[in-house]
């Protein structure tokens, strides 16, 4: 195990210590292991923990308020299920809709719109604006750069402390330049990092002055009701704060039961002041003639009300924390001494941010993948792809079981220390 600290070996040291963590990789290798840490899919047996929504809602498709849930209609989402994430949200009901299984496509519809029509706010489309730029706290969510990127929108990388991205950066950005629209946000148990934004954090984002009087928060509370402790994280009034400070349209909300129910199969929402959402539901109305209530009924029959969702996330703690524990216990065991590496201890979502020794993170994760493990791609957390050092490489422990995660953990382990020690004699 890595029990000195690297960066205080000499070259004869370093040479011993290269060697024997060569020959531990090749027994790595030699095990021929496949295991993915890629992505933050829940477990078969948390998906298992809804099984119940497979036989709802039975014979009885009407909502409490008499909708027949097999036909068209009803763009904004069922109303009942509306007010039970409205309750979790912090959000009136009247604030908020119910669509079909993914938020990314609605903050997907939500980018294309602004481009394509403009915003309420807007002069003019985004697409007529000679540049379009959205601020990307980094490490950030993948799919979130990918849309922008996509898109051609020019993406601009903001720190991230622990308690939300740095205001002061933000500030000064968005205060400055009209052309900044946006800046993606996940406000609970950020991808990848882990961080909680703070009371204050929010209040600044929400509140602060910004050259575009079209910009838009995208605040993606994807992580809303996911601790890995006891106690819910709180659900800050984003919306308010940012309407009493004269931005009523600045936020917009998003959440979903992707990982409450099933991934692929779960209940969006989007939370936003009135405006904005008879703006989007115009353009919503264009392309569906409404969501699919069935499964909003079935989703409400299976919860009940919000306290069957806090309750329903108990049961996902219990198999997710032990996980969470586990890469932390091997990180620390294999790479705490070695000082090569840091790691986020995250008390809620679904990730661990690793940051191994500047420049090693592709090599890491190139060698592990010839071990048969699969890491999240270099740089993934980043705009562009581009990590400026480096050193970031997004760990998943949702979905193996304990045992293939303590295996794929200590391999990765291995690659890290292997990646560190080839750095330090080659510099
Ligand atoms: N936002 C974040 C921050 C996520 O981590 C994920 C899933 N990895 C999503 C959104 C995807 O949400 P949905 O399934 O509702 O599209």
């Amino acid at each position: 195990t890595g029990q000195a600290q690297l960066g205080l070996m000499n070259p004869d040291e370093l040479a011993a210590e290269h060697e024997k963590r060569t020959a531990e990789y090749e027994a790595l290798v030699a095990r021929g292991l496949s295991l993915d840490l890629t992505r933050g899919k829940p477990s078969p047996e948390q998906l298992d923990l809804a099984a119940g929504l497979l036989t709802l809602p039975g014979e009885d498709y009407r909502d409490g308020k008499g909708t027949d849930c097999r036909n068209y209609g009803g763009l904004q989402g069922l109303p009942e299920l509306r007010a039970i994430f409205g309750e979790l949200l912090n959000i009136p009901v009247a604030n908020l809709l119910a669509g079909n299984n993914a938020s990314l496509e609605i903050m997907h519809d939500l980018v294309v719109w602004g481009l394509l029509h403009g915003t309420v706010d807007s002069v003019r489309p985004w697409s007529a604006e000679p540049v379009v730029r959205f601020l990307c706290p980094s490490p950030g969510y993948d799919r979130h750069f990918a849309i922008t990127e996509s898109y051609g929108i020019e993406m601009i990388p903001v720190t991230m402390n622990e308690d939300g991205p740095d205001v002061a950066e933000v500030e000064r950005l968005v205060s400055g330049d009209p052309q900044i629209k946006g800046m993606w946000c996940v406000p609970n148990y950020a991808n990848p990092t882990g961080a909680v934004y703070s009371e204050e954090v929010t209040r600044a984002l929400a509140t602060m002055p910004t050259a575009a009087a079209d910009y838009r928060l995208f605040w993606d509370n994807a992580y809303a009701v996911h601790p890995l402790a006891d106690e819910f994280p709180p659900a800050y009034d984003v919306l308010s704060l940012a309407a009493e400070a004269g931005h009523p349209n600045r936020p917009y909300v998003f959440a979903s039961t992707s990982k409450i129910t099933f991934a692929g199969a779960g209940v969006s929402f989007l939370g936003s002041s009135s405006e904005n959402l008879d703006w989007y539901l115009g353009h919503y109305g264009k392309k569906s003639i409404g969501p699919d209530k069935l499964n909003q009924l079935r989703h409400l029959r299976f919860f009940g009300d919000a306290e069957g969702v806090r309750a329903h996330m108990a049961k996902h703690r219990e198999i997710l924390a032990p996980k969470f524990a586990r890469v932390q216990e091997i990180l620390d065991d294999r790479l705490g001494a070695s000082k090569v590496a840091s790691w986020t201890e995250p008390a809620g979502g679904y990730f661990i941010s690793l940051d191994v020794l500047d420049g090693t993170a592709a090599r890491t994760i190139s060698l592990a993948k010839d071990a048969g493990i699969a890491l999240t791609g270099a740089g993934s957390a980043f705009p562009y792809k581009r990590d400026p050092d480096d050193r970031n490489i997004r760990l998943a422990p949702s979905f193996p079981s304990t045992d293939e995660l303590s295996a794929a953990m200590d391999g990765v382990a291995t690659c890290v220390l292997l990646a560190a020690t080839e750095k330090l004699l080659g510099s």
